[in-house]
């Protein structure tokens, strides 16, 4: 038999029959003979809502000025496909983005232009490019990470502190005012989301967006859509935590 030489204990390498006897020792020793069984808790009652999912794949937002830099004088975004949400818009422009280590290229720029400039990346593309970034709402997050544009025409360095730069979203849902008042929630809750299907899972910490006339959709970044097996358009249940009159 194969002998395991990197687990000892006391200084003895194990092999495998030891080492089934050491998990079990060690799991046995967890159990204190007076801890309680576990209890059941009953929770209030919850409404549930079917919502849509958008998994939003990397993606930059400009501000009018970046626009000019990195595409040239005078340019204007021009619409490759409108999205979900009435008003917004994948654009036929993109650039390539530098991180530290390596770049990516071809990242889509969403429009309309925005206040400040941002890039908006999953986990994997930040180990890509050798980046640690945050989760974060918006460009303003003072917590987002400098990054390099390279465009056509120009490059812009993104500077963070507040002022712009990389980030990953947090998963949220946008919801009309009206919905939302109809649901009882508001701005700045977090809410639970089920997925059901061949990968079950419940995600916590939803983060409630609202704006008048904006469609009903939460919107996942490709990881997490990956993580859960699920694609754009598909639907979740929406967990609404129902409050005590
Ligand atoms: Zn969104």
């Amino acid at each position: 038999m194969q002998t395991v030489t990197n687990l000892t204990v006391n200084g003895t390498p194990l092999n495998v029959e030891r080492i089934s006897q050491e998990v079990m020792r060690r799991l046995l020793a967890r159990q204190s003979p007076e801890s309680a069984a576990p209890v059941a808790v009953a929770r209030n009652s919850h409404l549930e809502l079917e919502v849509p999912i958008g998994v939003s794949v990397r993606h930059v937002h400009l501000c009018p000025e970046h626009v000019e830099i990195l595409f040239g004088k005078g340019h204007d975004l021009t619409i490759f496909n409108e999205l979900y949400q009435k008003g917004y818009y994948a654009a036929q422009e993109q650039v390539m983005v530098v991180g530290r280590k390596r770049a990516i290229e071809k990242v889509r720029v969403l429009g309309p232009p925005r206040p400040y400039s941002q890039v908006e990346l999953s986990q994997t593309d930040a180990l890509v490019l050798g980046m640690k970034l945050p989760i974060a709402t918006n460009g303003a997050d003072p917590a987002c990470q400098p990054i390099t544009l390279v465009g056509p025409e120009g490059n812009v360095n993104l500077i963070g502190q507040g002022q712009g730069g990389a980030f990953i979203a947090r998963r949220h849902i946008h919801l009309s005012d009206d919905t939302a008042a109809q649901i009882g929630v508001k701005s700045g809750d977090m809410l639970d989301l089920r997925i059901d299907g061949p990968r079950p899972t419940t995600l916590h910490g939803i983060l409630v967006r609202t704006k008048a006339g904006w469609r009903t959709e939460v919107h996942l970044d490709t990881d997490e859509g990956n993580a859960v097996g699920i694609r754009s358009g598909q639907m979740g249940t929406l967990i609404i935590p129902r409050h005590e009159a």
